[in-house]
C-alpha cells in the first residue's frame, strides 16, 4: 500500500514545483486574499505556503491527508466552465505527505464568508497543527497561528530516492517553481502572492492592482511599461473556436530567450498550448530573434468541447481541434494589438 502511494506520488509530484502549484491552488480554492511561497533549495529543502484562507479545523485537517478526500464536489471536466474550485480529486495533500514530511497549522477564519469549504464555529481560540509523515500521521495538537492555513513540506522524496535523483540543479528546480507561482500571481492579481526563495523576496504582488500592476510586481518596471494591450473578440478575430483573446504582449524589443514568460490561459485556467504559443509568436513574425519570446500574459475564453484537456492533464498542456483556427485567431488578435502600436 505504501509503495503504490509512493509510486502514486511520483506522477503527482514531479518535482518540487508541482507541489507548489497543488498548494497554491488549494490556498486559491480556500479564498485566500494573500498567498506568501517561500522555498528553500529549490524547494527541494523547504517549500511553505501560507494563506490566510478559509482555514480548517482539527477534523477537517485529519481528513485533508486522508486519500481521496475532498471538500470540493466538481466534475472532471474543469476547463468545461461551471467548475469554480482548482482542487478536485483530494489527492494532492495525502501524495505530497507520502513523498515527504509534512507540517500544517491551520486555523479557520472566524467568520466563514460563505462558499466555504469548512463550517467554522467561531470558537476555534488556536489552530491545529498536523504532522504527516511518509504517509501517516505522527502527531495532531492545538497550536496558536494566525487563521488561514500555512503548510510546509520538508525533505521532499527523502524517501523515495530514485524520484530525487531526477531533480535538477536547485536553480532549475526554482525556475520551474517561479514559473508555477507567476502564473498564478499574473492570473488573481486581486490575491497579494509573494514568493521567497533562499531568504531573499523574488516578488510579491499587491493583491489591489489590475493585470498591469500584477506585472509591475512580478516582472519589474521595464517589461511592465513595455506591455501593450490585446483585446479581441467577436467579429475583431477570424473565424474558430475562441471567443475572446485578452491580456498584455510585450514591444518586441523586450525579449528574453526563453518560453518561460508566455503565460497562457484558458478559461481562466494556466495551460500550454502549442497552437496558442504559435500563435503569438507568429504575430511578431522576424521582429523576435530566433528562439526569442516576448513577455505574454494572454487569456483566452473558449467553449470547453474545443479544447482537449488529456494531452497532459498534470501540466496542464491542452489541445484544440481545430488548431490552426486556434493559432490564426491568436495571431490576428496579438498581430492587430502590435499593429496599433505602430509595430
Ligand atoms: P483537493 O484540493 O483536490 O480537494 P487536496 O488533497 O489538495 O485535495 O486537499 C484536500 C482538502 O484539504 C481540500 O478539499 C480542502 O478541504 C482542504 N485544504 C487543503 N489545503 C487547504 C487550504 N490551504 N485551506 C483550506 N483548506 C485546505
Ligand atoms: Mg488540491
Amino acid at each position: 500500500e505504501d509503495t503504490v502511494a509512493r509510486i502514486a506520488a511520483g506522477e503527482v509530484v514531479e518535482r518540487p514545483a508541482s507541489a507548489v502549484k497543488e498548494l497554491v491552488e488549494n490556498s486559491l480554492d480556500a479564498d485566500a486574499t494573500r498567498i506568501d511561497v517561500t522555498v528553500e533549495a529549490g524547494g527541494t529543502e523547504l517549500i511553505r505556503v501560507a494563506d490566510d484562507g478559509l482555514g480548517m479545523s482539527e477534523a477537517d485537517l485529519r481528513a485533508a491527508v486522508r486519500q481521496h478526500t475532498t471538500s470540493k464536489i466538481a466534475d472532471l471536466e474543469d476547463l468545461e466552465g461551471g467548475v469554480t474550485t482548482l482542487g478536485f480529486r483530494g489527492e494532492a495533500l495525502h501524495t505530497i505527505g507520502s513523498v515527504s514530511r509534512l507540517r500544517i497549522r491551520s486555523r479557520p477564519r472566524a467568520n466563514g464568508d460563505g462558499g466555504s469549504a469548512t463550517e467554522t464555529t467561531g470558537t476555534d481560540a488556536t489552530g491545529t497543527e498536523l504532522v504527516y509523515e511518509g504517509g501517516e500521521v505522527t502527531s495532531v495538537g492545538p497550536v496558536g497561528c494566525p487563521e488561514g492555513t500555512s503548510v510546509e513540506v520538508t525533505d521532499l522524496f527523502y524517501n523515495t530516492p530514485a524520484r530525487r535523483k531526477f531533480l535538477k540543479t536547485k536553480a532549475t528546480e526554482f525556475a520551474h517553481v517561479n514559473r508555477v507561482v507567476t502564473r498564478y500571481a499574473l492570473a488573481n492579481p486581486d490575491v497579494a502572492i509573494s514568493l521567497t526563495h533562499d531568504g531573499r523576496e523574488v516578488f510579491a504582488t499587491t493583491g489591489q492592482g489590475d493585470l498591469q500592476a500584477a506585472v509591475l510586481s512580478v516582472y519589474g518596471r521595464e517589461v511592465a511599461a513595455s506591455m501593450i494591450p490585446v483585446e479581441a473578440s467577436g467579429d475583431d478575430l477570424p473565424t474558430g473556436p475562441v471567443e475572446s483573446v485578452s491580456g498584455l504582449v510585450s514591444h518586441p524589443e523586450t525579449n528574453r530567450s526563453t518560453r518561460e514568460y508566455l503565460a497562457t490561459y484558458v478559461n481562466g485556467r494556466a495551460i500550454t498550448a502549442d497552437a496558442i504559443r504559435d500563435g503569438i509568436v507568429g504575430a511578431y513574425g522576424t521582429q523576435l530573434g530566433t528562439d526569442r519570446y516576448p513577455f505574454v500574459v494572454c487569456f483566452l475564453s473558449v467553449p470547453g468541447e474545443a479544447v482537449d484537456v488529456n494531452v497532459h492533464p498534470r501540466k496542464r498542456e491542452v489541445r484544440f481541434d481545430d488548431a490552426d483556427a486556434v493559432r490564426r485567431q491568436v495571431d490576428s488578435a496579438v498581430e492587430s494589438a502590435l499593429l496599433d502600436h505602430g509595430l
